[in-house]
C-alpha cells in the first residue's frame, strides 16, 4: 500500500507506513559514510451483495414466463409484439440499473462537496454505507465529514432517511429509485484522502462516495458539476461520452482515483503498455524528461521481471507540493504519489523508489492478493496476516526493479541493506512482535504509542529483509536454480492468473517450497510467525557477504518521534533523565517546529546533523492545546550500526551467486522459469 519517504540519519531511509523520526543520528561518523560511499542520498521513500444481478435474473425469469405463456396461447403476433415492446421498455430501464453519482465540485474554497446518487428501481428499503477506511489500513470514519443527507422518490418526494450507525443510511420507499443527496468536506491532502480546494481536487472516491449495500456489484457512472473552468479531469477509469466515467462495480470505482484541475499530461509506451503520466507541481519543480525517461525503465525492469503485463494502459498520478507530503498509493491500474519539491530537489531519485514500489504492488496486492483482503470489508478492519509480504516484500522487489533499471547500484543497495538491518535491530520489538503479528496490527498504527520501537516493529521492515532472506534460501536451496522472481511468477500464475487468492503466510510457503522442492516450514516459523533472530549471515554467505557491526558515538535528542503517514509528528517517548525531560518535552507532545522551522519529512535530516552538545529547539503543542517552545542541549549515547560487507574470501561461485542476486535472476533462468509456464 503506502509508501512513505522517511528521513534516516543524513540521508533518506526507504520506507513505508507510520515511521519513526529516530531520533540517533549518525553525526560525524555518517556524514564520512555519506561521502565515502556516494550512497544514493534518498532512499525515500472487493465484494458483492447482489441486487443488481437479483433483479437481472428476475428479469430474464419475466421475459422467460411471458414467452412462455405467449408459446403455449399461440397468440396473435400483433399481441406478440406487444408483449416484446414490453418487455424491452423494461429491460431499457433495468440498463440504467447502474448507480449514478454525481459529484458537484461547487465550493472549492471551503472544500465542500455535493454528491447525487440516483438509485434505479428496486428494493423499497435500501442501505447505503460510507466506507470508515480507505487507502490506510486504518478506521478514519469518513462519515465525520458528512454535513447532512437527504433523498426524495423520482417524483420529487421526500424520503425517509434513518441513520443506522454512524456511516450507514436506511432509504424508504425506495421501490422506484431514488435520489440521494449530501454534503460532505473533503480537504484530506496526500494520496490516501480525498481533497477539493482552489487549487484542485483529488479524490480516493470511498472517502467520499457512499455505496448501495444490496448494490455493491451494480455498475456505477460518475459525472461531475461545477468544474471550475481550465480544470481537466485524468483517471483510470473507462471514458464514455458526454464526460461520464464508468466502473463495473464499486469496488472497481474507489480503485481508481481521480484528477482534477490544471495538470500536464505526458504519455508514452513501453514493453507493449501505454503509460500517462499526470503531474500537478510547479514545472520548474521537475523535470518531465528526467522523469519519464526513469519510469520506462522502472516498467521495463517490473515488467520483464513478472514476464507479465496485466493492463493495457497504466496511470501515474503525481503531486510536488511545496511543503510536507510524502507517500504512495497502489491500485490496479494506476498509483497516485506525493512527494514534497522541496525534499525532490535535495533527493531526485525519491521518486524512483516509491514508484518502483507502488508499480509492483499493481500484481503484489492488488492481483496477488491474499484471501484475507477479500471481500473488502469497507465497515470495519480488514485483519490480514499477509502485509508483511503485500508491503514488505514489494519493498525487497522495489530495490530489485531499481537495481535491474540501473537506477541503484550494489554499493547503494548495500548501503540500505545495512539501514534496514539498523531499523530492525534497534527496535526492541523485534523479540516480541513477528511479522504476522505486525501485519495483524497495521490498523494501529495511528497510535504513537504503537509506533513506539518497544512496542512494535513495521511490516514493511521486517517485510523488505524476509524477501531477502527468501530469495537467499530459495536460491540455496536449488542451487540458483530459483529465486524470489520464480516465487513471484508462480504466485501470478497460480493464484492471480486462476483469480484465486492467496491463504497468507501460507499461500508464500507454498509458492516457496513448489518452486524450489524444499521445506520452508521452519524458516517460516521461525522469522515469518516467529520473533526469533533472523542469523544474518547465515544468509549472507552464499552470496559471500556478512553483516558488521559498528560502535559508534552519536548525538542523543533525548527523545523520539513518530508519524502516522504523513500525520504530524508526535513525541512517542522521552529518554527518563534527559535533558529533553528535564526542558518539560512530554509524551504525546506534537512537535510543529524544530530549529526554528516548521516540522515536516526533513526534520529527521535536521536531527541528523545535530552533534553532541549541540542546542535544539522546539515548538511542541501539548495533547491540551497549548504551544510552548523548549530548548535543550543534545546528549549522546553509544549504538551499533549494521552494515553489510564483503567476506574476507568470497569464492568465485559466492560472486556468481551474487551477480545473479543483484539481478534478481536464478543463475539458471532457462530451466528457473519453467515452474511458471
Ligand atoms: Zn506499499
Amino acid at each position: 500500500m503506502n509508501l512513505q519517504p522517511k528521513t534516516s540519519f543524513s540521508g533518506w531511509r526507504h520506507d513505508s507506513g507510520p515511521c519513526e523520526l529516530a531520533m540517533c543520528t549518525r553525526s560525524a561518523w555518517c556524514s564520512d559514510l555519506r561521502k565515502q560511499t556516494d550512497f544514493r542520498s534518498q532512499r525515500a521513500y472487493g465484494r458483492r451483495s447482489c441486487g443488481s444481478q437479483r433483479v437481472f435474473g428476475w428479469r430474464n425469469a419475466f421475459s422467460a414466463a411471458i414467452a412462455s405463456w405467449l408459446c403455449e396461447r399461440d397468440l396473435a403476433p400483433a399481441v406478440l409484439l406487444i408483449a416484446i415492446l414490453a418487455i424491452s421498455a423494461f429491460s431499457h430501464a433495468q440498463s440504467g440499473s447502474s448507480i449514478s453519482y454525481e459529484i458537484s465540485l461547487t465550493s472549492p474554497e471551503e472544500h465542500l462537496l455535493n454528491v447525487q446518487i440516483t438509485l434505479p428501481p428496486g428494493l423499497s428499503q435500501r442501505e447505503l454505507q460510507l466506507p470508515v477506511w480507505n487507502a490506510l489500513y486504518q478506521i478514519r470514519d469518513f462519515a465525520q465529514y458528512i454535513n447532512w443527507i437527504r433523498a426524495k422518490d423520482r417524483s420529487g418526494k421526500p424520503l425517509s432517511v434513518h441513520e443506522i450507525n454512524s456511516s450507514r443510511w436506511q432509504i424508504e420507499g425506495a421501490e422506484n429509485g431514488a435520489l440521494i443527496e449530501y454534503e460532505i468536506y473533503a480537504d484530506l491532502p496526500s494520496p490516501f484522502g480525498a481533497q477539493l480546494n482552489q487549487h484542485h481536487a483529488f479524490f480516493n472516491f470511498a472517502e467520499i462516495l457512499m455505496y448501495p449495500v444490496e448494490a455493491r456489484s451494480a455498475p456505477t457512472r460518475v459525472t461531475f458539476t461545477h468544474v471550475p473552468a481550465g480544470w481537466q479531469i485524468a483517471t483510470p477509469l473507462a471514458s464514455l461520452p458526454d464526460k461520464v466515467w464508468s466502473a463495473e462495480n464499486y469496488d472497481r470505482l474507489v480503485d481508481s482515483p481521480i484528477e482534477i484541475g490544471d495538470f500536464r499530461e505526458s504519455d508514452f509506451d513501453e514493453s507493449g503498455g501505454h503509460f500517462r503520466v499526470i503531474v500537478d507541481a510547479d514545472p520548474a519543480d521537475y523535470d518531465t524528461q528526467k522523469l519519464t525517461g526513469d519510469l520506462r525503465k522502472i516498467v521495463a525492469a517490473a515488467i520483464s521481471w513478472m514476464n507479465d503485463r496485466p493492463f493495457e494502459t497504466y496511470m501515474f498520478i503525481y503531486h510536488f507540493p511545496r511543503g510536507p507530503a510524502g507517500g504512495g498509493m497502489e491500485h490496479a491500474y494506476s498509483t497516485a504519489i506525493d512527494l514534497d519539491a522541496e525534499l525532490l530537489k535535495m533527493n531526485p531519485g525519491a521518486i524512483a523508489t516509491v514508484t518502483a514500489h507502488e508499480f509492483f504492488h499493481l500484481w503484489n496486492v492488488k492481483r496477488i492478493r491474499p484471501q484475507t483482503l477479500e471481500p473488502v470489508d469497507y465497515t470495519k478492519e480488514n485483519y490480514t496476516r499477509a502485509l508483511w509480504f503485500s508491503e514488505g516484500v514489494t519493498s525487497t522487489v522495489e530495490n530489485t526493479i531499481e537495481l535491474r533499471a540501473g537506477l541503484v547500484d550494489e554499493k547503494q543497495f548495500l548501503y540500505h541493506l545495512g539501514d534496514s538491518i539498523d531499523e530492525l535491530e534497534r527496535r526492541p520489538a523485534h523479540l516480541t512482535q513477528s511479522a504476522e503479528g505486525s501485519s495483524i496490527d497495521a490498523w494501529l498504527e495511528g497510535d504513537p504509542y504503537y509506533r513506539r520501537p518497544d512496542r512494535s516493529v513495521s511490516y514493511y521492515n521486517k517485510g523488505e529483509l524476509l524477501g531477502i532472506m527468501l530469495d537467499l534460501a530459495v536460491r540455496q536451496a536449488t542451487n540458483d536454480h530459483a529465486s524470489l522472481r520464480e516465487v513471484f511468477q508462480w504466485m501470478n500464475a497460480n493464484f492471480a492468473k486462476q483469480k484465486r487468492y492467496f491463504h497468507d503466510s501460507e499461500g508464500v510457503r507454498q509458492a516457496a517450497e513448489a518452486v524450489s522442492h524444499a521445506d520452508f516450514a521452519a524458516f517460516f516459523t521461525k522469522y515469518v510467525a516467529g520473533t526469533e533472530e533472523i542469523p544474518w549471515d547465515d544468509f549472507f554467505r552464499y552470496v559471500g557477504l556478512h553483516v558488521e557491526q559498528v560502535q559508534s558515538r552519536v548525538a542523543d535528542p533525548g527523545f523520539v518521534a513518530s508519524r502516522n503517514f504523513d500525520g504530524p509528528m508526535t513525541v512517542a517517548s522521552v529518554t527518563p533523565g534527559s535533558d529533553a525531560e528535564r526542558a518539560g518535552l512530554h509524551v504525546g507532545d506534537t512537535i510543529l517546529e524544530l530549529q526554528g522551522k516548521t516540522a515536516g519529512l526533513e526534520s529527521r535530516q535536521d536531527l541528523a546533523r545535530l552533534h553532541p552538545g549541540d542546542a535544539l529547539t522546539v515548538k511542541v503543542r501539548s495533547r491540551r492545546g497549548s504551544d510552548r517552545e523548549i530548548s535543550w542541549n543534545v546528549g549522546s549515547r553509544q549504538e551499533i550500526f549494521y552494515q553489510v560487507k564483503d567476506l574476507d574470501s568470497v569464492t568465485p561461485e559466492q560472486r556468481a551467486h551474487r551477480a545473479a542476486w543483484l539481478k534478481g535472476e536464478a543463475e539458471s533462468q532457462s530451466e528457473a522459469a519453467s515452474p511458471t509456464k
